[in-house]
């Protein structure tokens, strides 16, 4: 059972100075802010909007000894049915900001682009395309933001932010602010040292060489095409459940096991993507682990072929 939530008065007030009272949410539910539609409530969340204020918020949870959790678009994450003890930091739409460097000052033939963490990536992948440059068309469809896109090194078709980043500034533990090179952030799969190292990504910048705004443009248009026939786009999830295990499909794994369709309540494995677990409605999260934790059993029992959860879960389960 949760504690009853006691406002901490002190901390409360600390919030206050820094930010202004609309940027501050008490015992937020957190389904409102995951595409899952699932996670019981943030004992504080708060929506800063430039760096300075990340900054503070973080020395601030340091000094207090308050936990906190960075949030994007929550496309990627399992919120606990009891919510999360602490403070979430939502880097969403206050850090939207995005610059194309139109100068001929480009680095070996590419234009560099610079985005805030918190721009939706489909916003993102519009701009540069409106731009006539090419090589984000597979991050078109993925419903994030950059911040959490390049945490996890987002990817799809073939595509993936390490492709094009040139640096990140971030926010380390301490809240110092830092700018990190391609090679210093240690992209790999699904991977990157901004999760080792608990760093808050602010901005990031790409560089891309010029292409043919058609070519561009139909080519997000045929990658999104896929992905609504091919992804259960009409239920809410967090995407694809499970990691990609060397040299195995999760998806094909879970359907040859005679998975699909597995329900635990209202949580189901897709019948349209064996990959995907959906909340076919009202689903909690415990009804989402005990099916991701079915699915892994089977699976191992099976095939002997370890899966392991891509989504990642907050509080406590
Ligand atoms: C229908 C659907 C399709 C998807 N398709 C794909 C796909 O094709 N490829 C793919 O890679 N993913 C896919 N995803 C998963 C997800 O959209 C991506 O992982 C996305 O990049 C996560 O971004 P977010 O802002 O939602 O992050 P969140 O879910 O909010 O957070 C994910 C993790 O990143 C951290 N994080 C978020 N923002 C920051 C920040 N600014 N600084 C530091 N850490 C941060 C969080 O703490 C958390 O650990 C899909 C999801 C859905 C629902």
């Amino acid at each position: 059972m949760k504690e009853e939530f006691i406002l901490n008065e002190d901390f409360y007030q600390k919030l206050k100075e820094l930010l202004r009272e609309n940027q501050i949410m008490i015992e937020e539910p957190l389904a409102k802010h995951t595409t899952f539609l699932i996670g019981g409530p943030a004992d504080y969340l708060v929506l800063p909007d430039s760096i300075s204020q990340v900054s503070s918020l973080v020395k601030l949870c340091n000094k207090e000894n308050m936990p906190f959790y960075i949030l994007g678009k929550g496309s990627n994450l399992l919120v606990s049915d009891n919510g999360y003890r602490g403070l979430i930091i939502k880097i969403g739409q206050e850090f939207s900001q995005i610059s194309v460097e139109e100068s001929d000052t480009t680095i070996a033939g590419k234009y560099l682009v610079k985005a805030q963490a918190g721009i939706m990536l489909s916003k993102m992948a519009n701009e540069i395309a409106e731009h006539s440059l090419e090589g984000f068309e597979f991050a078109s469809g993925i419903p994030g933001t950059l911040g959490g896109a390049v945490t996890m090194n987002a990817g799809a078709y073939g595509g993936e932010m390490k492709d094009s980043i040139v640096c990140v500034v971030v926010a380390d533990s301490a809240g110092n602010i830092l700018e990190l090179n391609k090679e210093e952030l240690k992209l790999g799969y699904r991977r990157s040292i901004i999760q080792d190292n608990h760093y808050i990504v602010l901005e990031a910048a790409f560089a891309f060489p010029k292409g043919k705004k058609e070519e561009i443009r139909n080519k997000m248009n045929d990658l999104n095409a896929r992905r609504k026939e091919k992804q259960p786009l009409e239920y809410p999830s967090a995407g694809s459940t499970f990691k990609r295990p060397e040299g195995y499909f999760a998806g094909k794994l879970i359907m040859d096991a005679g998975l699909s369709g597995f329900k635990v309540g209202n949580a189901q494995v897709s019948e349209k993507h064996c990959g995907f677990v959906i909340n076919i409605g009202g689903a909690s999260a415990s009804e989402v682990r005990a099916l991701i934790n079915e699915v892994i059993t089977i699976v191992n029992h099976k095939f002997g072929v370890m899966l392991e959860p891509e989504v990642k879960l907050l509080g406590e389960f």
